[in-house]
């Protein structure tokens, strides 16, 4: 296997994203970086950039792209990033931040955006039940719930509904996704660095599938 990995991961809120990061991270080894996670911390350790990321996300608006990507440019440059890559999971969100990526990605560039795919009707009732560790963020639904009630099997931390995870604030992040993030798939695959993959199925399901994709596409990369 060719070591480390530079990953985006794409798809609607409730497509599995998170759950899927954290168990690619594991395999290749690589940080999982979550703009949504890191903006979740800064709310929950009440620092003034905290503050004000918690009203654009309890309104499920997105944050200011020149912010977002001076969080995320500032994570990238650290070393563990730098020597072993990383999984990004929630950015780029819009053209712009995926041109700012490329950016400072370059020369070496990607290896692969994936489209984790899943229809709407689903994302909608799977998010409708969701929770989340408030501490390590491990995601709970009807299907998974924590085995004692509402603390987590991970870091036995409190499992809760997100803050945003409210109808008005659900509806308005997948209309924001399609307006602001669908695009990128277009922009992903006229650089031919797109990689679609159905996320309906078990999780191992799932995983086994993006691993194949992943595999495939990067073995092709590195033998040029
Ligand atoms: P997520 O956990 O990815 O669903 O992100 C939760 C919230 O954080 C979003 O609804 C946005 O308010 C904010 N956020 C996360 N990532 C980004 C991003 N790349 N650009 C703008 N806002 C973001």
């Amino acid at each position: 296997m060719v070591p480390g990995a530079r990953l985006v991961i794409l798809g609607k809120q409730g497509a599995g994203k998170g759950t899927q990061c954290v168990r690619l991270a594991r395999h290749y080894v690589v940080p999982h970086i979550s703009t949504g996670e890191m903006f979740r911390s800064a709310v929950k350790a009440g620092t003034p950039f905290g503050q004000k990321a918690k009203e654009f996300m309890d309104a499920g608006e997105l944050i200011p792209d020149d912010v977002v990507i001076g969080v995320v440019n500032e994570r990238l440059d650290q070393d563990d990033t730098k020597h072993r890559g990383f999984i990004l999971d929630g950015f780029p969100r819009t053209v712009h931040q995926a041109d700012a990526l490329a950016e400072v990605l370059a020369p070496v560039g990607l290896d692969l955006a994936i489209d984790l795919e899943v229809p709407t009707e689903v994302v909608l009732r799977r998010l409708a039940g969701r929770r989340v560790c408030q501490d390590c963020g491990s995601n709970y639904g009807p299907d998974k719930p924590p085995k004692e009630d509402d603390i987590c099997d991970v870091c036995g931390g409190e499992v809760i509904q997100r803050r945003d995870d409210t109808d008005a604030a659900i509806r308005r992040r997948l209309e924001l996704y399609e307006k602001e993030t669908e695009p990128l798939i277009s922009w992903y695959l006229a650089r031919d660095q797109l990689v679609t993959v159905d996320g309906m199925g078990t999780p191992d399901q799932v995983t086994a599938r993006l691993i194949r994709s992943i595999d495939t596409r990067r073995e092709r990369r590195h033998a040029r």
